[in-house]
Formats: structure tokens, C-alpha cells, sequence
């Protein structure tokens, strides 16, 4: 049940010494307003803050958590690798295994390599790709968020849509003067850009998390594949957020698209801080030591983030089922959230994909940037605010994805839908 939440001033405390009191924008609320629970714990699928409000978790880390919280064997795993010790900097054994367990899953990806967040991985993809081909330029999408590094932060979804910042203060117009700007799904406008450069490389997020939840057309990244290969540019698909989480093989179990290079992060460290690139081998050979493109981390590949990494990825293999399943809760929570809409008169529309859901208080589905900031934020902000205080944590922003983890049960599903009918008259 939720308790009264008594003001213990931690947010005012916390913003005394943490710039807006948080190490990541949008957990700040400001989108949504009013002011963020601190965590305390976390439970299978519930959290709990430090006055004792338990939560149902649709975030989960932002992805990571596919599984939820405190599993046992990503634990586990965890508490014994520091039993050894936390880090060396130097190579082992356990990173060689989530490197085979991972590239196993992709014919088309021979060689990886890990750091420690999904911003580093698309960062050094990009200069990977551009080290290959000897061109400046690339080509990202409106609404794809690639990480906070200078080239990607342009019209970038998520955080930064959130607080209208299409590109940053502090970013040269000399640096992102080589990101040219795409539509989703929009061939045409991507035909443009490359007439309009020099282009080295193509990033897209195949399944966009970060204009809330827009896939990619299959016939889109088709084409997207075959003007890369016209040109000669590396297709980067940046999976941060879709692989292992839209599906085992993320966009490649969909689409059966191979891109050059494919990023990863979230889940790959199950809850730890790590990302990874990986990618063909006459690409990923030109990475240092082997090849000329520098690229380095005092921390990365370290054994207790791989091995809460491999742990989830073995533990994913072996229950490939559970993305059905995932995907099932998914559908009933968004078909229920639909059907509520629809009796209030509420515009509302919804995507699906393995475990991600997104919705939108719009009339139509969006299927680019432009069509998803039709949609009614004030609205979502109150949708927020009320489930938050009924013990329901969604995303605190509309530009976000959901994320339902195996301890969610179709009880929790049924109680979300039935607290919305109850709240949906406040929004
Ligand atoms: C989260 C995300 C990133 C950035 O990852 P961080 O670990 O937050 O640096 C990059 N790309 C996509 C698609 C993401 O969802």
C-alpha cells in the first residue's frame, strides 16, 4: 500500500552537493514534475524507497534488469567475483566467456570489445567507422539517442528531448557539422544526406527507445542496408537498449538485418556498468592493438561487471521462452491500458517488442520524432504522477521505453490496469 510520503527533504539535501541532485537528467523528474522517491531496495519486480513506499517497476534500471532486481545468480555471480578481487586491468578469463557467449549469437559479428557504458560503445564505434573508411561524415536520426558523447547529441530523444535541448552548450557546431540528420524511417531524407557528404557511417537505433517506442520498418532498414553497402558506409545498429531485450538477438531476431557494427549495453552487464561494440572482423581490426584507431578503459572488461554480464546472457540463452512470455505481459498491459483510453475518450496509442512497451497520447501511432512530439505530455505527466503515488514507477518522462522483467506476474499486470481506470478520470 502506499504510505503518505513524509517530506524528509533528502531531494533538497541531495541537490546541495549533486548538480539537481541526480547523476543522470531525467531521474530528476522535471518533465513530470514533482519530486523523485530515493531508493532504498530493490525486489523482483518491485522497489522500495527510504520512507518505505513499495513500487511496481517499469524502468528496471532503465533496461538492465531483465530478470528484475537482486536475481539470485546475477548476485551470486557477482559476490564471488569480488571475492577475488575487484579489478586488475590486466586480461580474464571471464571476459573471453561473455565475449564467446555473445558473438555465438551473431554469424555476422566475429570479434567485440567491452567498456563500461553504452555512450562509450557508440563513441567508439563511430570513430571505429570512421578510422575504416577514411570519411568525416555520418548519418544519424531524429530522436535516436546514441549516448551523451559531442557528435551523437544532436536532436538527440529521451533526456535530452525531454528538456528541449536539441544539441548541448559546450558541443562545437565544428564537431557535430558532421553529424548530418536523418527522419525515421525515411529513406528519402537518408538518400539526401548522402548526396549532401562525405559519408563514413550510418547509427540508428533499429528499435527506437528513446522517442518512447518506435520500430523501425523492416523494409526501411532493407534499404538502409543496401545504400550503406552502395556507398561503402558501416552500418552501426545501435542495440544499447534492444538487445537482449527486444529479443535474445535484439533487431537481428526481427529483421534479420546484419549491420557492421552493433553496440551494446544495459543488459549485457545485467545491472553493472557495461557497454560493447562488436562487429566484422576486418572492421574491428582496425581497432588498437591490432589496427590504428585508439580506443582504451583503466576499468573496462573488469570481472565483476563480466560476470553479472555473462551470467545474464547464459541464463538468457538457456530460457530463450522467457521473450514470449515477456512479450505476452506486455500486450495485456498496453491492450488493458487501450481499452481504458478508449472508454475515457483518451487518444492512446501503443508499441510492442519483446519485453519494451511504449505508448503515446496520440491519435495516430508516430513512426518518427516528428509524429511522437504530437503527442500530450502534460497529459503523461499526470498519467505519471498518479500511478507513482498509487505504487506504480513508470519512466518519468514520455520519451521513454517500459520494461516488463520475469518476476512481473499477470496479478501486477491486472492491478496496473485496474489502478488506471481508476486514475484515468484525473488525467
Ligand atoms: C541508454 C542508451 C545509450 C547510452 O548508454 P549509457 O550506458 O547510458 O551511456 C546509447 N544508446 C541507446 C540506444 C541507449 O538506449
Amino acid at each position: 500500500m502506499y504510505q503518505k510520503r513524509v517530506k524528509m527533504g533528502i531531494f533538497n539535501e541531495a541537490q546541495k552537493y549533486i548538480v539537481g541532485g541526480v547523476n543522470s537528467p531525467v531521474r530528476a523528474f522535471k518533465s513530470v514534475g514533482g519530486e523523485p522517491p530515493f531508493i532504498e531496495k530493490g525486489e523482483g519486480a518491485y522497489i522500495f524507497d527510504i520512507e518505505g513506499n513499495k513500487y511496481l517497476d517499469y524502468i528496471q534500471s532503465w533496461g538492465p534488469l531483465i530478470f528484475g532486481h537482486c536475481d539470485k545468480d546475477t548476485q551470486n555471480a557477482i559476490i564471488e567475483a569480488v571475492k577475488k578481487g575487484v579489478s586488475f586491468g590486466a586480461p580474464t578469463k571471464v571476459e573471453v566467456e561473455l565475449a564467446k557467449e555473445v558473438l555465438e549469437l551473431f554469424p555476422h559479428l566475429n570479434l567485440i570489445r567491452f567498456v563500461n557504458s553504452g555512450t562509450e560503445a557508440t563513441m567508439s564505434a563511430i570513430r571505429l567507422a570512421r578510422g575504416y573508411t577514411g570519411k568525416d561524415d555520418i548519418i544519424k536520426f531524429e530522436g535516436c539517442y546514441h549516448g551523451h558523447s559531442d557528435s551523437l547529441l544532436v536532436s538527440a530523444g529521451s533526456g535530452a528531448a525531454t528538456f528541449g535541448v536539441p544539441s548541448s552548450p559546450g558541443v562545437p557546431a565544428d564537431f557535430t557539422k558532421h553529424t548530418l540528420l536523418a527522419k525515421y524511417n525515411d529513406i528519402e531524407s537518408v538518400k539526401k544526406c548522402f548526396e549532401s557528404g562525405d559519408v563514413g557511417c550510418v547509427i540508428i537505433e533499429p528499435i527506437a527507445g528513446n522517442m518512447s517506442l518506435v520500430p523501425g520498418e523492416k523494409e526501411f532498414l532493407g534499404e538502409l542496408r543496401e545504400i550503406c553497402n552502395h556507398y561503402g558506409a558501416v552500418l552501426i545498429f545501435d542495440e544499447v537498449m534492444s538487445g537482449f531485450r527486444a529479443s535474445l538477438r535484439g533487431s537481428f531476431d526481427i529483421y534479420g538485418i546484419k549491420a557492421d557494427i552493433v553496440t551494446f549495453g544495459k543488459v549485457i552487464g545485467g545491472g553493472m556498468p557495461v557497454g560493447a561494440f562488436a562487429g566484422k572482423k576486418e572492421i574491428m581490426e582496425k581497432l588498437s592493438p591490432v589496427g590504428p584507431v585508439y580506443q582504451a578503459g583503466t576499468l573496462s572488461g573488469n570481472p565483476v561487471a563480466m560476470s553479472a554480464g555473462l551470467t545474464v546472457i547464459k541464463k538468457l540463452k538457456e530460457n530463450p521462452e522467457i521473450y514470449k512470455e515477456l512479450e505476452d505481459k506486455a500486450k495485456k498491459l498496453m491492450e488493458g491500458f487501450s481499452e481504458t483510453s478508449k472508454e475515457n475518450n483518451i487518444d492512446f496509442n501503443y508499441n510492442v517488442i519483446g519485453s519494451m512497451f511504449g505508448f503515446f497520447f496520440n491519435k495516430k501511432l508516430p513512426k518518427n520524432f516528428d509524429e511522437v512530439n504530437e503527442s500530450d505530455t502534460k497529459r503523461y505527466a499526470k498519467f505519471h504522477n498518479n500511478m507513482l503515488k498509487s505504487g506504480f514507477y513508470f519512466a518519468p518522462s514520455a520519451y521513454e521505453t517500459g520494461f516488463i522483467c520475469t518476476p512481473m506476474n499477470e496479478k501486477d499486470i491486472e492491478n496496473t490496469i485496474t489502478t488506471y481506470s481508476k486514475i484515468v478520470k484525473e488525467i
